[in-house]
């Protein structure tokens, strides 16, 4: 998932984009709140993080100006210790949770994956589609086959890639959306891969998990999974 960082403490932001790049997600960075505001507007991010001490525009000014603009993306805004006021004037501004420094990388981490889920309408603590889930702390798919969840390892990108899909499963997701919330704004973009991936994961899953809607693009079809013993039929099957 694309995840946008605006924070000015250089070395904070370094250490947070790296951790998180490692962690699965696919970080962009803004060091003052101007940068910060027309990236917010113009990238597709799936979650923010926003500090609130900020060269150019304050960060509550920042978020200000994207729910103006009806910009909806969660927000987990940074602030001192101790600094309710920041917390309660930040809900108000549109802020979806907060945390204060200094804090512990896992907390950040699973404040976010819980903000991801719930706007895209997961009410769940995992992500979970009938026999399949993801686990997110360890980037593997677990599928369950007679009663049994079997683990099935997947690379950085297959793992972005298939998260992406079930946070928004029946939904026609073209090449170049999955590419842009797989993907950074500094790597190589080429919506072609998506392709080998998509096949990737089916020969990993099941053949029918992802379809092709041909010029449109692809749809994860929860029907596999939902079906009675989905699991119980042999997961990794060949085109
Ligand atoms: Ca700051």
């Amino acid at each position: 998932m694309r995840l946008l960082l605006i924070e000015d403490e250089e070395a904070l932001c370094q250490e947070l984009a790296a951790e998180l790049g490692r962690r699965g997600f696919a970080v962009d960075i803004s060091h003052d709140g101007i940068d910060g505001v027309f990236m917010g507007e113009t990238e597709p991010y799936d979650v923010i993080i926003l500090d609130l001490g900020l060269p150019g525009l304050p960060g509550l000014d920042v978020l200000a100006r994207w729910r103006a603009a009806g910009i909806s993306t969660p927000v987990l805004i940074l602030t001192a210790r101790g600094a309710w006021h920041e917390k309660v004037d930040g809900f108000h501004r549109g802020a979806d949770d907060y945390l204060s420094k200094p804090f512990h990388i896992e907390e950040l981490v699973v404040r976010l994956q819980t903000l991801v889920r719930r706007s895209s309408g997961h009410g769940g603590a995992e992500l979970a589609i009938g026999c399949l889930k993801l686990d997110e702390q360890r980037q593997i798919a677990l599928w369950q086959a007679a009663g049994q969840w079997r683990e099935i390892d997947l690379t950085g990108i297959e793992f972005r890639l298939l998260r992406y899909m079930m946070l928004y499963p029946k939904r026609i997701l073209s090449a170049t959306q999955l590419v842009e919330h797989v993907y950074d704004f500094n790597d190589e973009k080429d919506s072609n891969v998506i392709e080998v991936y998509v096949s990737r994961l089916r020969k990993k899953l099941h053949r029918e998990l992802i379809r092709t809607r041909r010029g449109q693009g692809y749809v994860l079809d929860p029907t596999v999974l939902l079906a009675d013993g989905a699991g119980d039929k042999p997961p990794a099957q060949t085109d």
